[in-house]
């Protein structure tokens, strides 16, 4: 796992992946540990933003602060950061002038910047978040992350990589090439972002107008990770985020009231619920594997059978602790009676709830969403068989914010990706040339 100071340097033998048309025509690249950020040296004025309490005690002892003290500091820091929202060295009025000073000019507590917020007329909030930089060419890679207030719960939906390297074939974020693994520092980043945006620590307020949850609790309840990237190809990553965010003493969120979405990386999912012990969804959307396969094409590596098989045995797995299993509804494609009735039988002895998602078109998508009495049908043949089928009402359609959507401006890369191939010039520099455009 990444360390502390890791975030700003990037490991030179780990260039992010510009997955070639090949590599994609085979449906899938499976790559993790090279996609990662790893340890560098400490570069001066990095951000404690995001960082576990390890980090954070690396942190301090890399400034001098004695063996002796680093406990208590930490967990001053711990709080002021996760319970305060702090953005200042100097609000951290219980610790002396000295050491402030020493974090101030070692750190900062810089968030990653916000290149543009996008607030739907249903209140969603989409925000484009550009990263730090990982080396001296990077501009920062650039990420969504989407806000989905309700009345009883605000959910924030957060990416776990950049890009994604799976190519399912309804998603348009699957369209995105350019990959890398978000450090758990870069993922916990994205739920400070969206704190700060609509006011949620105590003491702010939300923005004028802004559409948070009226029942008293946290405007950011749930968390769900159903943003950019496949989190089972980043699990150490994705696992120490989840420690961060459910932290009883700082961020607080119930493990109850995470769930991580697998398109189906089966080796990863038994260690998910037994370290991260969080809810589980996947992405299942069909119910034989021709289909499946070239909807989600990691499905030619494990098939369905697999997939369920690893759900029945997911830890904790209980009535009260179902299994999501999220269904596209693709007009003549999967949402016939027989696939319903197919999915019903397939699901038998799994304590599951199907999502079913309207699909949501974007541009040069070859699928269409079924007719809402296509649905109607497909969601009573699941509920007659005993399962909670709530079709999932579209969020955020009007900024492309909805589910399958997620797309950020780093896509323009490709272009220039092209024309630097052309001139001999590797995956490396392109990456690092950020969007600067
Ligand atoms: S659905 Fe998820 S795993 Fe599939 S391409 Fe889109 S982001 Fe990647």
């Amino acid at each position: 796992m990444a360390t502390a100071l890791d975030i700003a340097k990037r490991n030179p033998n780990a260039a992010p992946v510009a997955v070639s048309d090949a590599a994609r025509a085979a449906g899938f690249v499976e790559k993790t540990a090279e996609l990662n950020v790893v340890a560098g040296a400490a570069p001066g004025g990095a951000s404690l933003i995001g960082l576990t309490r390890d980090q954070l005690k690396d942190s301090l002892a890399a400034i001098g602060v004695p063996e002796r003290e680093l406990k208590m500091r930490v967990a001053q820091l711990w709080h002021w950061i996760y319970f305060r929202g702090a953005k200042d060295f100097s609000e951290m009025t219980n610790m002396g002038k000295e050491l402030r000073a020493k974090l101030s000019s070692a750190y900062t507590l810089a968030r990653p910047q916000v290149v543009s917020e996008q607030v739907s007329k249903d209140g969603t909030r989409k925000w484009l978040i550009r990263l730090a930089s990982t080396g001296p060419l990077d501009k920062g890679a650039e990420i969504e992350c989407v806000y989905i207030p309700e009345v009883d719960r605000g959910t924030l939906c957060v990416s776990s990589q950049v890009g994604c390297t799976l190519t399912c074939s309804f998603c348009h974020t699957g369209t995105q090439r350019l990959v890398r693994n978000l450090t758990s520092a870069e993922i916990v980043a994205q739920l400070i972002v969206a704190r700060d945006s609509i006011g949620d620590w105590p003491h702010a307020t939300p923005p004028e107008g802004a559409f948070v949850p009226t029942d008293g609790g946290r405007f950011v309840s749930n968390i769900v990770f159903m943003g950019m990237g496949e989190p089972l190809y980043s699990t150490d990553n994705v696992i120490a985020a989840i420690d961060v965010m459910s932290d009883g003493e700082g961020l607080t969120l119930s493990r109850r009231r995470i769930t991580v979405s697998t398109s189906g990386v089966v080796p990863q999912m038994e260690r998910l619920g037994a370290e991260a012990n969080t809810m589980l969804a996947i992405s299942l959307h069909a119910v034989r594997d021709d289909l499946r396969d070239e909807l989600v094409p990691i499905n030619r590596k494990y098939d369905i059978k697999q997939l369920l098989d690893a759900c029945r045995a997911y830890p904790g797995l209980s009535n009260a602790r179902r299994i999501t299993f999220e269904y596209v509804m693709l007009k003549g494609v999967n949402d016939s009676d027989a696939d319903a009735r197919e999915l019903v039988r397939l699901l038998k002895g799994i304590p599951a709830k199907i999502n079913l998602i309207p699909f949501n078109p974007w541009p040069g998508s070859k699928y269409e969403c079924s007719d809402w009495e296509r649905i109607e049908r497909f969601s009573e043949i699941v509920y007659r068989a005993g399962y909670a089928s709530p079709v999932r009402t579209p969020r955020g359609r009007d900024i492309l914010a909805a589910c399958g959507q997620l797309k950020s401006e780093t896509e323009k890369l490709r272009a220039r990706a092209r024309m630097m191939a052309e001139q001999g010039i590797g995956a490396e520099g392109v990456y690092a040339l950020g969007d600067g455009e």
